[in-house]
């Protein structure tokens, strides 16, 4: 027979249940209304004859062997969320050369490249031309073939990469969806009751959840900057293979994820891998709010000014400019240090001497700050 008090305890039980079930849908549907509300400035301050496109590094398809992606797939989810370029690297292997996707498909430009595993690391071969075969040759030997081909060597996994010092590396990954996701595998098991509570729509908003800021791999980059230039990008190591009770990483979401922001003179292949080169380049978690006016310059008195990836002589009367798409949290880093930051959409700070200076903005979400963009480096020397 049921008593009051055992009616109230089941009462009880059930709200707790109902509650911790609710929570996960109530947490994305406020986060996706605060975001929709978001308003990002239209205008950046112009470019010298470049153009900022917008694109994505690092997607797989069924040319590897652990993804079952759909080339078409790929192509209508970069059309639909209105992006410039998007570079594959499917595990390295010949195929990719006789069937993968390259060229403009309607004002999507795909860059072919490869995924090479050598010496316990990855490399990401961006632009490459024809394949290239491991077997018997040295991360050395493999990154001199990459820029032999014009293409561009950037180091993948960074929270578990050793090469760091390769004198053929153009750059580096600062943050992969893969690597961030096996890096912490408690987090799958609050991404599991995440996605099995929020029924109904897709949560887009869960992929969110695993962006975090990426201390160590900054840290590596900063203190590698110090010795030479590279490039810094994000990426989404899009495969499509995941699936916890429903498909956690569908194209329309990796691809919209984490973007690079390329500052160049044209949509074509040689231009967007010169401005990877010159580490003319930004990342952004896009799924947080695109960031299309996000800028990053040194300025003189004269009105002279260098932009990300410049290597400046050291002169007097500088100042660093940061123009943020939406007023968020900016940081200016020196060396690896904070120098200076501020809650607002600009900071300007004066250079008094050499080093390597990048800044980063943060967005709070949910009384949280969140990472967001983060340039590259201008080298003042
Ligand atoms: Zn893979
Ligand atoms: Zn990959």
């Amino acid at each position: 027979m049921l008593t009051r008090g055992r009616a109230i305890a089941i009462g009880l039980i059930l709200a707790l249940v109902m509650g911790v079930a609710c929570t996960p849908r109530v947490r994305f549907l406020a986060l996706r209304q605060e975001l929709a509300a978001l308003t990002i400035a239209p205008d950046a301050p112009p470019l010298d004859g470049l153009r900022r496109y917008r694109g994505v590094i690092h997607v797989h398809s069924n040319l590897s062997h652990d993804s079952r992606g759909d080339p078409a797939e790929i192509l209508s989810a970069a059309k639909a969320i209105g992006l410039d370029f998007v570079m594959m690297t499917d595990h390295n292997n010949p195929k990719i050369f006789q069937r993968g996707l390259e060229g403009l498909h309607d004002g999507v430009l795909i860059v072919r490249g490869a995924e090479i595993g050598s010496e316990g690391d990855y490399l990401l071969a961006l632009g490459i031309e024809s394949f290239i075969d491991p077997a018997g040759k040295t991360f050395r030997e493999i990154t001199a073939a990459i820029a032999a081909q014009g293409g561009v060597a950037i180091g993948a996994h960074p929270n578990r990469f050793h090469h760091w010092s390769d004198p053929g590396l153009a750059g580096v990954e600062v943050w992969d969806l893969y690597d961030e996701a096996i890096s912490d595998r408690w987090r799958y098991a609050t991404l599991a009751l995440d996605v099995l509570f929020s029924y109904g729509a897709y949560p887009a908003e869960i992929l969110l959840s695993i962006v975090r800021h990426p201390a160590r791999a900054l840290a590596a980059f900063d203190d590698e900057t110090r010795r030479r230039p590279l490039v810094a990008i994000g990426t989404p190591d899009a495969h499509r293979n995941v699936r916890i009770f429903r498909r956690l990483d569908p194209y329309p979401l990796t691809l919209h994820l984490v973007t690079t922001y390329l500052l160049a003179e044209d949509k074509t292949r040689p231009a967007l891998l010169d401005a990877l080169r010159r580490g003319r380049a930004y990342l952004a978690f896009d799924l947080l709010a695109s960031a299309p006016t996000f800028d990053f310059r040194l300025v003189d008195g004269q009105g002279k000014s260098w932009m990300m990836g410049d290597r400046v002589p050291a002169g007097a009367g500088r100042t660093l400019r940061v123009f943020a798409p939406h007023a968020g949290r900016i940081t200016v880093i020196r060396d690896g240090r904070v120098i200076s930051q501020t809650d607002a959409p600009t900071l300007e700070q004066p250079v008094d001497g050499p080093g390597v200076y990048r800044a980063e903005v943060a967005l709070s979400v949910q009384g949280q700050w969140r990472p967001w963009i983060y340039s590259n480096p201008i080298y003042v020397q």
